[in-house]
């Protein structure tokens, strides 16, 4: 299963960007999942639960915010949203193409509770 490895990765960095003792107050953790990454939100989310149930990541939660596949036409300069992933300009139908956004996956904030 794909997503329990890339739910390991997100908590290593989660781990490296968070000291020690706040672990336990991290509540969000906000993702940018292109919907060409190969990644299921939901299924990163059930897998993230799972291996942070009684950890001290337990409390926190996995945010995930859909990129939607664009791409830029180097031929005609036009930008193409497609939902199969095909790297062909809408306009020109040419594959000389940029693909600008929907193959990221990226943490983008780390969210602490507020200790004060
Ligand atoms: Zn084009």
């Amino acid at each position: 299963m794909h997503e329990l490895s890339v739910a390991r990765n997100i908590i290593e960095i989660v781990e490296q960007n968070v000291p020690k003792g706040e672990l336990s107050c991290v509540r969000e953790v906000m993702l940018k999942v292109g919907e060409f990454s190969g990644v299921v939100a939901d299924s990163l989310k059930f897998s993230y639960e799972i291996i942070t149930a009684d950890t001290e990541l337990q409390n926190s939660e996995l945010k995930i915010e859909a990129v939607p596949f664009r791409l830029r036409c180097n031929s005609c300069g036009g930008i193409t949203t497609n939902s199969c992933g095909l790297r062909e300009c809408a306009d020109c139908l040419k594959t000389d193409t940029e693909v600008l956004s929907g193959e990221e996956l990226k943490i983008t904030e780390i969210i602490l509770e507020d200790k004060s």
